[in-house]
């Protein structure tokens, strides 16, 4: 008898890690399938590494920093760093696709994002040899001067959502300071970042400058490299809660730390706006990456002139979102990552409705015939949000637009800056005045006027409160992963 089902397709294998150099079978780690978010099935079959691995890959990193690496001049550095950028390039769109198999990142969105990634590591590489100290007046009796140093070894912990960005973001300040890395991307979508390992070693980086160990966070890899005596700092993108656990663990050998969180960020559109332009911005950003970005606007504050107009606007554009198999360029937006995030999203979406607020359109799974068993949901707006309400407070991680009126200025500010986060912010008038009053009052760390998402390698990113410390891209970035040595020589 035939079936009329299709054979599922085999496994790919991303089953070694990437360890000094060389791909290896985990020592004592394990072979986890990888779900395809898409149908819910599994796609591949990656490695994760257990204490041992992790060990190994530290111990590679220091043994690096001892080599040749270590003593190379920034410029030979840069050169390195550039080749790899020329391949990143090279395979930019094979990557895409395995960020979206992996993510169920709409395609045309994966193309976006790591089309730019290669000209983020060429800034990096343009800054290998201009980490310079500098010299002390004092007197006669001494010269003083200052240099800076690599911190040393740096473990990268990265999230789920944007895992190419998020190596890149660490990666490139990491080896432009002459650090070396061991790479932990999230247990979700792991399969990228291994594959940065070939191209790593195509550019012929010495063995051990860069490490890729995929694993679980607790109890696995992540809790390893943050617990280990060897690693000098945790550079993290991910979820506060987890951060908090990394900084109490890491507490016991005294580590740097960099912690790129979650956000709630307002997107305030004044009645003055160019409403087309605000409303283009303010919807991509609400369903961009099947909402599950940190730089989400994921507030809407609308003037109350023009509100039912915005809310009205959001929905008819909501309708217009293509959802469907990621890997379709025509697809705007794909499922949610994992089986995890659709339940968040579905359980914030009746906590939005039990909380008064009025669900416009969307607000359910998705079951069509090109959604059967993927974790899709249909944009979802809610009007009549106050900013009391939990879908206002919370990171939902979803595509799930809070729009919330108000009257001026003052409230628009009091309201912005009424959150635990302080990670982005957007704001849209045609009033330069306005503008850059309410943009000196916003507390985050980012805030756009009259565009919104707008990021690039040179514009140092990062969290004001509960959204982190300290700042990824930008001259920032670089900064922290150098220490500052300074020597007085009795002259
Ligand atoms: P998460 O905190 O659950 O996991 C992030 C990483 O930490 C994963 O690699 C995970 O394995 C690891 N981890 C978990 N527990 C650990 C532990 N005890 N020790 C060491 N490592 C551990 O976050 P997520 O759900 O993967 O990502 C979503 C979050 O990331 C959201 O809050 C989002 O806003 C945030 N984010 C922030 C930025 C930014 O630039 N600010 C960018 C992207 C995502």
């Amino acid at each position: 008898m035939t079936s009329a089902r299709p054979a599922a397709a085999p496994l790919a294998r991303y089953d070694q890690l990437f360890i000094d150099g060389a791909f290896v079978a985990p020592e004592d780690g394990s072979l986890v399938e990888s779900i395809d978010p898409a149908t819910g099935r599994p796609w591949a079959v990656v490695a994760f590494g257990g204490r041992r691995d992790v060990d190994k890959a530290v111990a590679a990193a220091r043994a690096a920093l001892a080599g040749p690496w270590g003593r190379m001049p920034g410029h030979e550095r840069a050169a390195l760093l550039r080749r790899f950028a020329d391949l990143y390039k090279a395979q930019a769109r094979e990557l895409a696709i395995l960020e979206t198999r992996d993510s169920g990142r709409a395609l045309r969105e994966s193309l976006a994002d790591v089309g730019g990634h290669s000209n983020a590591y060429h800034w990096w590489a343009s800054l290998a040899d201009k980490a310079a100290g500098r010299t002390i007046p004092f007197d006669d009796s001494v010269h003083a001067f200052t240099s800076r140093v690599p911190v040393g070894v740096v473990g990268a912990i990265t999230p789920w959502n944007v895992p190419l960005m998020a190596a890149c973001w660490k990666l490139g300040p990491a080896l432009a300071a002459g650090c070396t890395v061991v790479l932990k991307p999230a247990e979700q979508t792991p399969v990228t970042s291994l594959e940065l390992g070939r191209l790593f070693a195509a550019a012929g980086f010495p063995p051990g400058v860069v490490n890729i160990v995929p694993g679980t966070g607790k109890d696995g890899a992540g809790e390893y490299l943050v617990a280990h005596p060897d690693v000098d700092k945790i550079a993290f993108t991910g979820e506060g809660a987890t951060a908090k656990t990394i900084l109490r663990a890491g507490a016991e050998t005294m580590k740097r730390f960099t912690f790129e969180l979650g956000g709630k960020s307002p997107h305030i559109l004044f009645a003055d706006a160019d409403l087309e332009q605000a409303l283009n911005a303010a919807t991509n950003s609400a369903w961009t990456l099947c909402g599950q970005s940190c730089a989400l606007g994921s507030r809407v504050l609308v003037q109350r002139p023009v509100y039912d107009q915005v809310v009205a606007a959001f929905a008819a554009r909501a309708g217009r979102v293509r959802v469907g198999p990621p890997l379709d360029e025509a697809t705007h937006m794909g499922p949610q990552a994992h089986a995890e995030q659709l339940a968040k999203t579905l359980s914030y979406i009746e906590t939005g409705t039990a909380e008064g607020a009025q669900l416009v359109t969307g607000g359910h799974r998705l079951a069509g015939p090109e959604h059967a068993g993927g974790y899709f949901v249909a944009p979802t707006v809610f009007a009549g949000v106050s900013n009391a309400m939990r879908i206002a407070r919370e990171e939902i991680f979803g595509p799930v637009a809070a729009l919330i009126p108000f009257d001026d200025e003052e409230e628009a500010i009091a309201i912005a800056n009424d959150t635990a986060y302080g990670l982005t912010a957007g704001l849209w008038t045609s009033d330069v005045g306005r503008a850059h009053r309410v943009a000196s009052r916003i507390r985050a760390g980012m805030v756009w006027v009259n565009t919104y998402r707008f990021i690039r390698w040179s514009t140092p990113y990062g969290g004001f409160k509960a959204s982190g410390w300290g700042r990824e891209n930008g001259i920032e970035a670089l900064d922290s992963y150098l220490e500052t040595r300074t020597t007085i020589v009795s002259t």
